[in-house]
Formats: C-alpha cells, sequence, structure tokens
C-alpha cells in the first residue's frame, strides 16, 4: 500500500506514513522502530497501526508478525524457554530463591542490585530487587502469605527479561521509566512452612495497623522510604472461586485497592483500576474456555496492607492467582503474572496507563463462590443401610495441593469435598456423571491390623480392594510400630487409590472397631457388591439392613454431608434387584476421583 513507518521529527512517535524515498539501511532502521512502537505489551497496535496486517505491503506485514515477539501472546510464547527460574513455584523454598536471586544480579551486574533489606521473625533474610532508573517507583511484593507461591518466581524472571532486551525499545521505555522495587517473598518463614501466616503466627496482611510482625514493618517501611506511585500485591486466592455466575474459574482476580471505606475514587486509585484493566486486557486472550478474569472483593479492609497503602498514598492493585482450568498446569499462573505485570509497567511507562479505561476494570464479573463444583453426579438415588432410598445429586471439588500439583511434594493431602447433596441442577460442573437410573451407596473402609500385614498390603492389593468398593483402609498398629506403618503407608498413596491410615490399636480388640476387617489380599474380582464383601472378609454382613453393616461403611452413616469425603460407590440394579448387595459395582469413587477398572 505503499505505506512505511518513520519517526516524526523531533518527537518519539512513529507513524505510518506514505511510502517516501529513503535508503534502504534508513528505512530498515525505521520499520525497526516503528515495529517496536506498535508491539509494546498490553498496547492496541491499532492506534499507530490504521490497517489491518493483510492490507499492507508483504514486508511490513512480515515485520508485524516479527512485531509479535512484543505481544502479551508472543511473551506467554517465550516464557517457557527464556525465564530465569524454572523451579515450579510451589517448589521454590527461601535457600533457592537466595541462590537464584544472587545469580540473577550477577548476570546484571550494576543494573540490578539486590540487598538484604530486613530480616523475618526467625532471621531469614528478606532480600530486595532494585531493577531500573526511572523517577517513578512501582513497589511489587509475593509470598506475604507464604502458601501463596506464584508470582515469586514471575519477578525474577521479569527482571531478567527486561535486562536481557534492554536495547529493545519498551524494555528500555520501562527501565528510563520506572524504578522497580521488587520483594519476591515477603515472608520466607511461612514459605518455608508452607502455611499462610509467618512464624509468630500472625496473618501479615492483617498487620498494617498494628505493625507486630517484622515482615509487615519492612514493608510499611519500604513504602514510607520510596513513596511509590504504584503498588503491586501478589497472592495466590482459592482455586475453586469463580467468575461471577459462569461456571468459569477465576483464574486471575484483579481489584484496584480502595484507601478508605467509601471506596474514594482518588487519581492513584484511577491509576491502579487501569493497571487492572491494563493486565485484563493482556490475559484475557491468553485464558482457556474453561477460566476467566474476576474482580475481587471490593469490601474495605482496614487491616490489611493493600488497603493501607493506598490510603498512605501508594494506590495497591491486588493480583490473586487462581484456578486452574483444564489444560492449565500450576506454572501457568507464574506465566500469566509475567505477562500481566509486564503489561501494566509497559502501559505506566508508556502514558500513565492512559489507553486503558477504568470501566473495563468495572466490567469485570465480581469473584464468586457456590456456583461451581469440579463434579457433579447427577440423577442417582442414595441408599444408606436401613434406610428407604432417595433421590440426591452429588456435588464435590477434588482437592490438590500446589506442591502436589508441581510435583514437589508425595500424595498425601490430595483430598475432596463435597459441597452439595440433593437438588444440584443449577451448580455448574467442571464434568457432569450421569447417575440416572444408579444407586450410589457409600464405600467400603477396610480395617488391617498388625504391622506384619505390610507384606500383603501392597499397591497391588489396595487396587484390588479399590476394585471391590474399598474407598479407605485403617492399619492398627501398636505404639513402637507406628511410625514405620506410617512411612509406608506415605509410599501407598496414589490418585484413585484408597487411602490408609495408621492408627493405634485399641485395648479390648475389635468387637466396636469400625471398617470391614481384611486379613489378606483379594484373589478374586467380585459380580455384585455382596459377593464384594464376602471376597474381602468371611465376616461380611448378609443384609443391607443389617444394624453392623454402617460400622463396615466409610463415614458410617455420616457418608453424605456436606464437607465430608467424597468416596462413595455408584451400582448399577440390574434384574429387578432393590437391595444393593445384589447390584454391580459400576464405579468406585475415591476422594472424588474414579478407581482405575483394573
Ligand atoms: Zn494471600
Amino acid at each position: 500500500m505503499g505505506r512505511t513507518c518513520c519517526r516524526q521529527a523531533n518527537t518519539d512517535e512513529y507513524r505510518l506514513q506514505p511510502k517516501v524515498r529513503t535508503g534502504p539501511h534508513l528505512r530498515s532502521k525505521c520499520q525497526r522502530k516503528c515495529h517496536a512502537r506498535v508491539s509494546v505489551p498490553g498496547s492496541a497496535p491499532v492506534d499507530v497501526w490504521p490497517g489491518r496486517p493483510k492490507m499492507v505491503e508483504p514486508v511490513i506485514a512480515l515485520l508485524l508478525s516479527a512485531a509479535v515477539s512484543l505481544s502479551p501472546q508472543a511473551l506467554w510464547d517465550v516464557w517457557p524457554s527464556t525465564r530465569f527460574v524454572s523451579t515450579p513455584a510451589p517448589c521454590l523454598k527461601p535457600a533457592e530463591l537466595y541462590e537464584r536471586l544472587q545469580a540473577l544480579e550477577a548476570k546484571h551486574r550494576a543494573r540490578l542490585k539486590v540487598e538484604e533489606a530486613g530480616r523475618s521473625f526467625e532471621g531469614r533474610p528478606i532480600h530486595l530487587m532494585t531493577v531500573g532508573t526511572g523517577p517513578r517507583k512501582v513497589l511489587l511484593w509475593a509470598r506475604m502469605h507464604g502458601d501463596e507461591p506464584s508470582a515469586t518466581p514471575a519477578l525474577l524472571d521479569l527482571a531478567d527479561h527486561l535486562l536481557s532486551r534492554r536495547d529493545d525499545p519498551s524494555a528500555r521505555r520501562i527501565l528510563e521509566a520506572v524504578t522497580l522495587l521488587m520483594v519476591p517473598m515477603l515472608n520466607p518463614d511461612g514459605a518455608e512452612r508452607y502455611e499462610r501466616r509467618n512464624a509468630q503466627g500472625i496473618d501479615v496482611n492483617r498487620d498494617a495497623l498494628n505493625l507486630a510482625t517484622p515482615e509487615g514493618r519492612l514493608l510499611k517501611t519500604l513504602r514510607d522510604r520510596h513513596r511509590p506511585v504504584l503498588g503491586f500485591n501478589l497472592h495466590d486466592q482459592n482455586r475453586h472461586t469463580t467468575v461471577g455466575d459462569t461456571g468459569r474459574l477465576a483464574t486471575i482476580a484483579l481489584l484496584g485497592v480502595a484507601g478508605d471505606a467509601r471506596g474514594t475514587l482518588t487519581p492513584g486509585r484511577r491509576r491502579a483500576r487501569r493497571a487492572c484493566a491494563a493486565i485484563a486486557a493482556a490475559l484475557a486472550p491468553l485464558l482457556p474456555a474453561g477460566g476467566g478474569i474476576s474482580r475481587y472483593d471490593e469490601d474495605w479492609s482496614p487491616r490489611a496492607f493493600g488497603d493501607n497503602l493506598t490510603k498512605w498514598g501508594t494506590p495497591v492493585v491486588l493480583v490473586e492467582s487462581g484456578g486452574l482450568p483444564p489444560g492449565f498446569g500450576h506454572a501457568e499462573l507464574t506465566r500469566l503474572n509475567f505477562v500481566g505485570l509486564l503489561a501494566a509497567l509497559d502501559g505506566l511507562a508508556r502514558d500513565d496507563l492512559a489507553g486503558h479505561r477504568e470501566q473495563a476494570y468495572e466490567a469485570l464479573k465480581r469473584n464468586t463462590r457456590g456456583v461451581r463444583a469440579d463434579v457433579v453426579v447427577r440423577g442417582g438415588r442414595l441408599h444408606l443401610p436401613g434406610r428407604e432410598p432417595f433421590a440426591a445429586d452429588l456435588a464435590f471439588d477434588v482437592l490438590v495441593p500446589d506442591q502436589v500439583r508441581a510435583g514437589c511434594a508425595g500424595a498425601s493431602g490430595r483430598g475432596s469435598r463435597l459441597l452439595e447433596v440433593g437438588d444440584a441442577r443449577f451448580l455448574k460442573a467442571g464434568r457432569t456423571v450421569d447417575a440416572a437410573g444408579a444407586v450410589i451407596v457409600p464405600g467400603i473402609e477396610a480395617r488391617v491390623r498388625g504391622l506384619a500385614a505390610r507384606s500383603w498390603l501392597t499397591a497391588g492389593a489396595l487396587d484390588a480392594m479399590a476394585r471391590l468398593g474399598v474407598v479407605s483402609v485403617l492399619w492398627e498398629v501398636g505404639p513402637p510400630d507406628y511410625a514405620e506403618a506410617g512411612r509406608v503407608t506415605a509410599e501407598l498413596e496414589a490418585d484413585g487409590r484408597p487411602p490408609v491410615r495408621a492408627v493405634l490399636e485399641r485395648a479390648g480388640g475389635e468387637a466396636g472397631g469400625a471398617g470391614l476387617e481384611v486379613s489378606a489380599a483379594p484373589r478374586n474380582g467380585a459380580p455384585t457388591l455382596g459377593a464384594a464383601l464376602q471376597a474381602l472378609s468371611a465376616d461380611a454382613p448378609v443384609s443391607w439392613s443389617a444394624d453392623g453393616l454402617p460400622r463396615r461403611l466409610a463415614g458410617g452413616g455420616r457418608a453424605f454431608v456436606p464437607e465430608a469425603r467424597a468416596s462413595f460407590l455408584v451400582l448399577r440394579p440390574s434384574d429387578g434387584a432393590t437391595d444393593p448387595l445384589g447390584m454391580a459395582l459400576d464405579t468406585v469413587w475415591i476422594e472424588g476421583r474414579p478407581a482405575p477398572a483394573r
């Protein structure tokens, strides 16, 4: 179309212009600058790129595709191969973080300063990383809650990205416009234990007024010393929170934090809200269908740091990393922080985020709970021993600790939580299981006695027990054997396998003990639940209405109540059977996961 991109006289602006005759060298230099200008993260390319790529001449289209390397999508794409910290965020302990900070400082000597800004209650160093030389200061802090890890590595990745590309116009603009003050791990004692609170047992984010914690005092000191124009408070939220009533998981929640109970919109808070809009615009296209971006609860929280920093004059953006839709691993949360923060900083450096509208932030749906479950089993009938069966859906969440998900902890801590027993027709479901015509009963709890049982209590034996309807195992051992049994049980844990819990044997024996006593690995499968009980143990009950049966079942008579484990059996009636013992085992659910069929 005969247009090219050139710097405007005496300004820093680059525009598409009718093509002018220039030497090849001049033109390519000019185009290179323009392409950087039109494609910085979070920017809207159209303001300097009036046409669509297909309408421009091939060489510029080519440049535009190369230019995409600076877009949010390109930042997202480049992160896996260029990130500075490859350790998954939940696995990053204070000692390794310090090593990575030293390595980052060594790599960018003279351009990045790492200093010990303070110490935690237990004396662990808390480091401050300073990047950039600009007059406006921005304070970013992560892992104020020790079990909310996602943003910590993103801050190092971000610093390395900017400094490694400091000749790139967009990186240079950020480095020259702002000074980034970053505290990647404010609560190292909590991070060491993977606990929310600090070593005093205090929630640092409720200590802004008391300042009883050294971590809180450090944050206040940094704020008062540097008077940043913007703060980023980086957390993780409950991974089951949704975007309004959409049923989509709130993968990122944002808040332009209020500085008073009335939510007064000061110029600073408006900047924070525009920063939220910039982050949302950059991240929304990167999320899969089951995820989204929400707005965090706006209520004034008078003891919290975000609220008080805003009040003290540093408007705060709260970023909460949350739910993981299908196809998203935990690392994607760190990746989103990296892209989103760069987008906000780019906007801040460019024009104080003038290109982003607060209305886009206001339009975000609120964080919501109680409208979605990971799994809903619909249309079944619950049948408890000795009771009439009744219609009830089951809705539950499947719980996976971040450290397990990231591969730096064993399976322990996997769990489930029943959310609803009854009418769940209005609940959105991550997965729907059709149980129409099926009968749902509590699973079987097995009881195993003595440490000698470890000779047969293997993974294979547990899997065979699961196929017969066992959903949990109590292993009774004497006090001297308790520790050894605990070690064995931890090694046996796996998804869809009955968890084994070591318990101290009770004096007086088994008469009142819960569970169905099992003394050997089952050899055979079984066509019905009754046959399964028989295969597991000679003392199997003969009738579903037998008084002793509830003790053999997980949860006793209280298997189906909110907060209970989602461990149960789905039975398929055949030949008109009405007694569950005569029905075929269809699916064994253990802690919200179906046991493998074989
Ligand atoms: Zn938090």
